[in-house]
């Protein structure tokens, strides 16, 4: 096989100068991180992303204000020296309020970490005479794996069920699974990640295997960086040297068509060698177009996980063990509120409980649902669902059967009275209207009517389980 250069080449040099920025980023986020702990780092340092590098002063983002001030105040002047001994050029670090479209913090993975200490991945030191042995790739690999992503910290529900068993089997028999590669997918934010670092540490754990791990893109940075260092056959024998080998968003190759080539050709000696291979992506094998098609064929041929967006009961039940994890107590009510209005992924929950613990651990003060809804303002708005009242009469109105003008008229038969408070109450729940704006969407209503409606429909389904269902069900259909 010849290896071209033509495109990726091409990319990776346009890269190397901001690479270079964001690799002194990620040692100083290392060093921080020493410096100030787990918790404060990821409370307020992973919140911040890159921007410009105008003569001597870089300015980093932040995502509010609030969050500025404080980073200014506490980490101002440390930052300025981490930057000034990374690249001695920047001697002022300007901290700004990020405006829309400007950079946002990519979470940080410590697989994409760099140390001085301990590079990262099996084929990091590329230009080294030296073919790495074993032994090294797997302590390279325990470093590059987030100790928080376990199968203990990791959830499980109707959405994710699957995925999580076949993750769970390849840890606990990586030689006989029966399928490879494993091929997961999903949305942003829902746990595809957390997964694959859960099956290597707890492979790790259980000892004498070698288990590389990385981003599709760190794939292609490795597989470039050999190129240039005419390394490519060390690049080789360090990944088909290990026994599992897995790679993380895979997505990112498509169009990248020399390092497809490269990965395919490495996932068949694996596969041949009898090696299991874990794969994640944003979407099924069959739907990813733009990555070759004997690729496609051959990711489809193992076990193919699906990690399904997540539902309000599994929001709860996650929400409820990242809070009994925190130490914090945080009433039902408030994570009853937060399941229902941040809906998008794991990720984005997970960021507004962690705030609200801040701010509790801050303040000293208990959470309280007011609280909640102050510190999570611009979060909460963000997310307001963009159903609207109309839709939610509509939908209602169909599910019991009665007209859509029932919504507004004056009768008050039960059958048609019961349904339009379910409306309202929905109408509470799924938008951002006050009471006397939904109050004049039924019909001219009072806001105290809708106040009533609220309480009474939250009474009933407390009482009457099979009415608690239907409510449930019409909010996830609008939810959807
Ligand atoms: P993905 O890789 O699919 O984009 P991640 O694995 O990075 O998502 O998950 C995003 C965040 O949500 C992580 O902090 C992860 O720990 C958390 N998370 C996702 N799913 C779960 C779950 N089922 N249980 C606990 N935490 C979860
Ligand atoms: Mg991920």
């Amino acid at each position: 096989m010849t290896i071209g250069v033509d495109d990726d080449e091409s990319a990776f040099s346009r890269m190397d100068d901001s690479k270079a920025v964001e690799e002194s980023w990620l040692r100083i986020c290392s060093k921080l991180k020493g410096e100030v702990g787990e918790v404060e780092y990821r409370t307020w340092l992973t919140k911040i992303a890159l921007g410009p590098i105008d003569g001597d002063e870089i300015t980093l983002l932040l995502p509010t204000r609030f969050l500025r001030d404080w980073v200014r105040s506490q980490y101002g002047d440390r930052l300025s020296e981490l930057w000034n001994q990374e690249i001695s050029s920047i001697r002022r670090v300007e901290l700004q309020v990020a405006r829309p479209g400007d950079p946002v913090a990519p979470p940080i993975m410590l697989d994409e970490q760099v140390s001085s200490t301990a590079p990262t991945m099996a084929a990091s030191n590329d230009t080294e005479e030296a073919p790495r042995n074993p032994p090294e790739v797997k302590s390279d690999i325990v470093a590059s794996l987030d100790t928080r992503f376990t199968f203990d910290t990791f959830v499980v529900g109707k959405p994710n069920e699957f995925a999580y068993a076949c993750a769970r089997r390849v840890a606990e028999k990586p030689s006989s699974v029966g399928f490879n590669p494993l091929f997961l997918y999903g949305g942003v934010g829902l746990g595809k990640t957390h997964l694959m670092h859960a099956i290597g540490a707890e492979l790790l754990q259980r000892g004498n295997v070698s288990v590389a791990y990385m981003s599709a893109e760190k794939f292609m940075y490795r597989f470039i960086a050999a190129i240039r260092s005419q390394s490519t056959m060390e690049f080789k024998e360090q990944l088909r040297s290990v026994d599992v080998l897995m790679i993380d968003d895979l997505q990112f190759l498509i169009g990248k068509d020399n390092t497809q080539e490269e990965f395919f050709h490495t996932f068949n000696a694996l596969v041949d060698a009898g090696r299991q291979i874990v794969v994640s992506a944003d979407k099924s094998p069959s739907d990813l177009s733009g990555l070759e098609d004997r690729l496609r064929t051959r990711l489809g041929c193992g076990m193919v996980a699906d990690i399904h967006a997540t539902t309000f009961e599994l929001r709860i039940s996650i929400l409820e063990a990242k809070a009994a994890a925190s130490g914090v107590v945080v009433p039902t009510k408030v994570l009853e509120f937060l399941a229902h209005k941040i809906t998008s992924n794991v990720r984005e929950l997970e960021g507004a409980l962690n705030r609200l613990i801040a701010h509790a651990n801050l303040f000293g003060r208990p959470v309280t649902l007011e609280a909640t809804q102050d510190v999570l303002h611009d979060i909460l708005k963000a997310h307001d669902r963009r159903v609207t009242i109309e839709e939610i009469q509509k939908k209602v109105a169909e599910h019991w059967n009665i007209r859509l003008t029932d919504m507004s008229s004056a009768r008050r038969a039960r059958a048609v009275a019961r349904p339009r408070q379910v409306a309202m109450y929905l109408a509470k729940q799924l938008t951002s209207r006050s009471l006397p704006e939904i109050g004049r969407k039924f019909g001219n209503r009072d806001h105290t009517t809708v106040m009533h409606a609220v309480s009474r429909v939250a009474e009933l389904m407390e009482r009457d389980a099979a009415f608690a269902e239907d409510v449930e069900l019409l909010r996830r259909m609008l939810e959807s």
